[in-house]
């Protein structure tokens, strides 16, 4: 035999029952994309590498060392797997010119590819959901971005997801505390960590977020961002929490928030969870006014958020809350092939009139027997069996023989009914 091929490490292959789930959470946030008046976005899996050196920044960890990157053999173009998708996004709305009648908001949802060390929660490909709006300026929808993630978690039914905002403030603001930050950090030289000394200068910002628990105090006492923001800065935040604390939603401000990516300016969140050890963002988002220019378009405010897919998914399962993969209303038992031609016109009509119904389809010896044929209807957990014996078809007819207790409704016991217009009979069965 040949060598067994596998996936790339860190990479899943997802198949039924929990890829129902993943079809049942996208429709979930397609309904809720609709009610807030959000549309589709589809954009390359590849992009130009310099999208994403420019737009996400050099010294970014996604940049610096996370890309899958790689030369065009044909042309010698250095290419990269999307890491993330708003720089591609705002790259596509520059380059079909999306914003010249008026501010946009749109969606994705897809696969994206960091290479880090996989564990739970972290892969290498993995599955994001993203709302960006461009073109606004204000926090009203800022707050309307968070607001409709917050209605996903209640829609979804999770508990324990807390929401944490921060102000990244301008970046003259940040310069400024940037300063006083590399300051008290250098008096602290000896306190630091080989990654906190690495970004002293480069981004020094992002030892705020580090989660060695031997730099806690020292970056619990730091210079906070917050008290370097001007008055229209503050004003901005003030508006955001006014328009949160109307609509209920509930949230802490995490003076030490910082993203990952160096676009974000003024508003900044997550949604985290304890339920999922260290992996515990679910959601993370927040102002980009400056990106839109920074990748060559004409200067505009905008804002998003993106969440794990996986995490998410994992979140629901861990309270319980994820569906039961659907089963199909009827499995057609097909003892002979004789008639076969009739037997799939009724189950086209059938599926036609909405119904479910698996087929049974022979194997290499044959239609197997009517015993093992029920057991199949069993298995595949439908509630009919429609079995299409010789002196039914003979007689222009079908036994539907219910397989469940539960078939609530419905027929309750086995009868005959007629091949000619089953979409007639075909409600009885839902
Ligand atoms: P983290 O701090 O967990 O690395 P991040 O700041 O890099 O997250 P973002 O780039 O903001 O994450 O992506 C938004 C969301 O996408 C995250 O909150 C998380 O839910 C999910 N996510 C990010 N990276 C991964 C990954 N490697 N595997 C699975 N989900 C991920
Ligand atoms: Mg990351």
């Amino acid at each position: 035999m040949a060598e067994k091929l596998c996936a790339v490490k860190g990479m899943n292959d997802i198949f039924a029952p929990e890829s129902a789930h993943w079809e049942w959470l996208e429709a979930k946030v397609r309904d809720l994309m609709m009610r807030y008046a959000y549309r589709n976005v589809r954009t390359p899996i590849v992009e130009p590498t310099g999208l994403f050196v420019r737009g996400l920044g050099e010294v970014t960890d996604i940049v610096e060392k996370e890309m899958y990157s790689f030369e065009d053999r044909l042309n010698g173009e250095q290419l990269t797997l999307r890491p993330e998708a708003t720089a591609g996004v705002v790259r596509a709305v520059i380059e079909h010119n999306q914003l010249y009648d008026g501010p946009k908001r749109l969606y994705y949802m897809g696969p994206m590819f960091r290479h880090e060390r996989p564990q739970r929660g972290r892969y290498r490909q993995f599955h994001q959901v993203g709302a960006e709006a461009l073109g606004f300026a204000g926090p009203d929808v800022d707050a309307e971005l968070i607001v409709m993630a917050a209605d996903l978690w209640a829609e979804l039914g999770l508990s324990d997801v807390t929401l944490e905002i921060n102000s990244l403030g301008q970046p003259a603001e940040r310069l400024a505390h940037r300063q006083a930050l590399i300051a008290y950090l250098e008096q602290h030289a000896d306190q630091l960590d080989e990654d906190a000394k690495r970004r002293l200068y480069s981004n020094p910002l992002r030892i705020l977020d580090t989660k060695n628990p031997a730099m806690q105090a020292l970056v619990e006492a730091a210079p906070k961002l917050m008290d370097y923001l001007g008055p229209e800065s503050l004003a901005h935040f003030e508006g955001l929490r006014r328009l949160l604390d109307a609509q209920g939603i509930a949230y802490r401000i995490n003076p030490r928030l910082v993203r990952g990516m160096d676009y974000y300016n003024l508003t900044v969140f997550e949604f985290v969870t304890t339920s999922l050890g260290a992996q515990g963002t679910v959601c993370a988002g927040g102002r980009y006014d400056g990106l839109i220019a920074q990748i060559g378009g004409k200067p505009a405010p905008a804002v998003g958020w993106a969440l794990g897919v996986e995490r998410i998914l994992e979140l629901l399962k861990a309270q319980g809350l994820l569906p039961q993969p659907p089963v199909p209303d009827c499995y057609a038992i097909v003892p002979q092939t004789e008639g076969q031609e009739r037997v799939m016109q009724t189950l086209r009509a059938l599926r036609r009139a909405g119904l479910s119904v698996q087929m049974h389809a022979g194997g290499p010896d044959g239609q197997g027997s009517m015993k093992s044929q029920f057991k199949k209807a069993d298995a595949s957990g439908a509630r009919y069996a429609l079995i299409f014996g010789e002196s039914e078809l003979a007689a222009g007819q079908v036994a539907v023989k219910p397989l469940r207790a539960d078939a609530q409704g419905g027929l309750t016991e086995q009868s005959l009914l007629p091949l000619d217009g089953a979409e007639a009979w075909a409600a009885r069965l839902r």
